[in-house]
């Protein structure tokens, strides 16, 4: 739907524009969406939701990436008291966080990767992802399932399309880091101590590859909601195509940025050394970059281990 800039945004605006952007009743669908791009909307992340389930109806399902972020594993003394439970907020932005606050709201029990997901298949995925789970096992059973991913916000706002975490770690592409992790209280109520061993992205790198899926016809469908551009994909054809595009370069998903931390000398397949990112951080004189990048050189470990 066509909107000017000073206009409210109502719930059925909300659902005629999913619509248009071909969502239809049924759909299981993984959320990117920044509230901010769609523009002045009445009621706020609650609305957006709502018409989402306008939409999907009581057969579909909705899923968001309630993450919970970690910290460095060598500061974990300082973090004795944060322990990652149901409640508790994610870094993933306003829909994610309205979604783990509703009456009907079902939340995997993985320590960091806390999904949250309503309608009629979230019980039964995010049950069974718990701390043993295999990293982003989670989107991989959405994409057997049929699950979309839908993009609603730039690439300034939104990151990838759900997937690219997923055949990354399937390849088990290798990358130096610093180990995170988190406390969490086990199914007998026992603290413990949840350490993260996956390879994490760029956000850049990761939504380079939207003009990739677009050149080779893998975006199921485009539009707008409100004022966002919002794009839709069948997670099992991105997967499917993702893990063909890292086969043949395990550095496809990289952004050109030296020192950049995501990607830079950190992955087995970047061009860039060390010496590179130290180098062209210190030429713009960017200190706290120098002290990330010396640290990740100097204390990182690579990620999956095995
Ligand atoms: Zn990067």
């Amino acid at each position: 739907m066509e909107v000017n800039n000073s206009e409210i945004i109502t719930r059925e605006m909300i659902a005629e524009d999913l619509r248009n952007a071909g969502i239809v009743r049924g759909d299981i669908l993984n959320l990117k969406i920044s509230l901010k791009s769609i523009g002045k909307v009445e009621g706020g992340a609650d609305t957006v939701i709502d018409a989402l389930l306008d939409v999907v109806g009581e057969e579909g399902t909705l899923v968001a990436d309630s993450f919970v972020e970690p910290f460095p594993v060598f500061l974990r003394f300082m973090y004795k008291n944060r322990i990652s439970d149901d409640s508790s907020l994610s870094y993933a932005g306003a829909i994610t966080n309205a979604i783990t606050k509703r009456n009907d709201v079902f939340r995997a029990t993985h320590p960091i990767q806390r999904f949250a997901a309503i309608g009629r298949y979230a019980k039964e995925l995010t049950e069974n992802f718990t701390a043993e789970s295999e990293p982003y096992g989670f989107l991989k059973q959405m994409a057997q399932m049929e699950a979309k991913n839908i993009r609603i916000g730039g690439k300034d706002k939104v990151v990838g399309v759900g997937t690219t975490h997923v055949a990354i770690c399937d390849l088990k592409l290798k990358q130096k880091k610093i180990a995170k992790g988190i406390y969490y209280k086990d199914s007998s109520g026992k603290i413990k101590f949840f350490r993260a061993g996956w390879a994490n992205g760029c956000p850049v790198g990761f939504n380079n590859l939207i003009d990739v899926f677009r050149e080779n016809g893998k975006i199921f469908s485009e539009g707008k909601v409100g004022e966002a551009e919002c794009i839709v994909t069948s997670m099992k054809d991105t997967l499917a195509f993702e893990m063909e595009l890292l086969k043949k370069d395990p550095s496809v998903f990289l952004c050109s940025n030296p020192t950049c931390h995501f990607c830079s000398f950190t992955w087995k397949a970047s061009k860039y050394t060390f010496f590179h990112a130290f180098r062209s951080a210190l030429s713009k004189k960017k200190i706290k970059k120098i002290i990330n990048l010396t640290a990740v050189y100097l204390l990182g470990q690579y990620f999956p281990k095995h």
